[in-house]
């Protein structure tokens, strides 16, 4: 999980800061300046009597330093003051919406970099609230990031395409299974050629065929407890371990306590997703940060008013079947929950803190599911952990 922004970036920094295109503002009927997706709940109305706001947003256009454009609006506003319109800058770019003209892009990255990723850096720039001098930094964050995807399945399969297309530096897939017809109906990295082949190898020829930039590994191993996800994790310990592990299997039943245990032990951010019918949920971990699994699940029970009878369990509510309730819908929905959670716990973007699960239920439409729960100082799973 990213560490919180360093405020170092603000308006001093901007040599020609600029509204980034994503926030570009308008005037409301009553004289005020929406600047952002307020309507989206990112943005933000700006009281403008004098109508200088207006202006300076006007001015934020990437040809003028800050000085420049604040000699510019006092010249025409007699009584407004350079360090007020210098303070506005402050203020819109501590809200993450401007960008520096200036900026250049990183020199990791090329003009055919650019030209594949900019859609992607566009999308960062409008969620980014953070000020930062340009959105290339964050794609600068995907292209070192590891990460490790256990589950090559429906939401697995997306999940790990989206990594891959979104320009993810590495990603190494584990699944024990080969392709089979029945999977055909959503998982959609796989051909009807590649029946009877090991998934991991359908999906390495697939993923390595999307984008020549990321390296893809995989094996082909069956997780049989938490030391085999551990022992996963730790092999990259010389090289500074994974950035994230992305979980997309469920079976066998207790794989997420498995990965909540290895990934507190080796302090791995983690995000896990699936579905059960049509309930379709996704959640994000970072140990010390937040609930863990652990924490969440049992005060989401508690929480729930199940009336399970004496004997009865978790099992009971909703059972897990062996022939799967999915199809294309449900698991590229789940998938694509899933790379977003990865997307943003390895950018930062948007920011959440981590310790919850959200979902939506397709049976109520337009009704997203959200849980968060504080950590549980006794949660015998993450308990002794630090922050
Ligand atoms: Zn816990």
């Amino acid at each position: 999980m990213t560490k919180p922004e360093t405020r170092d970036q603000s308006t001093t920094s901007l040599r020609r800061p600029r509204v980034k295109p994503e926030h570009r503002p308008y005037l409301t009927v009553d004289g005020h300046v929406r600047i952002g997706s307020v309507i989206h709940g990112i943005g933000a109305e700006i009281e403008d009597p004098d109508g200088w706001v207006w202006a300076l947003t006007q001015a934020l256009n990437g040809t003028r330093t800050p000085a420049e454009i604040a000699a510019e609006i006092v010249g025409t506003r007699p009584g407004l003051m350079t360090e007020d319109v210098l303070r506005a800058v402050a203020d819109l770019a501590e809200a993450g919406f401007l960008e520096d003209a200036a900026a250049t892009m990183p020199a990791a990255f090329s003009d055919r970099d650019a030209e594949r990723y900019g859609r992607g850096v566009a999308l960062l720039r409008w969620m980014d609230r953070s000020p930062r001098l340009s959105s290339w930094e964050l794609q600068l964050r995907l292209a070192k990031a590891r990460v490790v995807v256990v589950g090559l399945g429906g939401s697995g399969g997306i999940a790990a395409q989206g990594l891959v297309a979104s320009g993810v530096g590495r990603l190494h897939c584990v699944d024990p299974d080969v392709v089979e017809l029945s999977n055909l109906n959503r998982q959609v990295l796989y051909r009807e050629r590649d029946i009877g082949r090991p998934k991991v190898d359908a999906a390495l020829e697939s993923l390595r065929a999307l984008n020549s930039d990321v390296v893809v590994t995989g094996e082909r191993s069956e997780i049989r407890g938490p030391d085999d996800l551990e022992r996963l994790l730790r092999r990259e310990a010389e090289s500074d371990g994974y950035d994230l592990l992305m979980l997309s299997a469920d079976r066998p039943p207790a794989i997420r306590r498995w990965a909540n245990q290895a990934c507190l032990a080796t302090r791995t951010p983690w995000v896990e997703g699936g579905y059960r019918g049509p309930f379709i949920t996704v959640g994000v971990y970072a140990p010390g940060h937040g609930a863990c699994f652990e924490c969440h699940r049992d005060q989401d029970a508690d929480s729930r008013d199940l009336r399970l009878a004496a004997g009865q369990d978790d099992e009971s509510i909703s059972p897990r079947m062996n022939w799967g309730p999915v199809n294309a819908a449900t698991a590229t929905l789940s998938g694509g929950l899933l790379v977003h959670a990865a997307l943003s716990a390895l950018t930062g973007v948007p920011r959440e803190e981590p310790g919850f699960r959200y979902g939506i239920n397709l049976m109520v439409p337009g009704e997203p599911e959200l849980s968060r729960y504080p950590r549980r100082p006794a949660c015998p799973a993450c308990g002794g952990i630090a922050p």
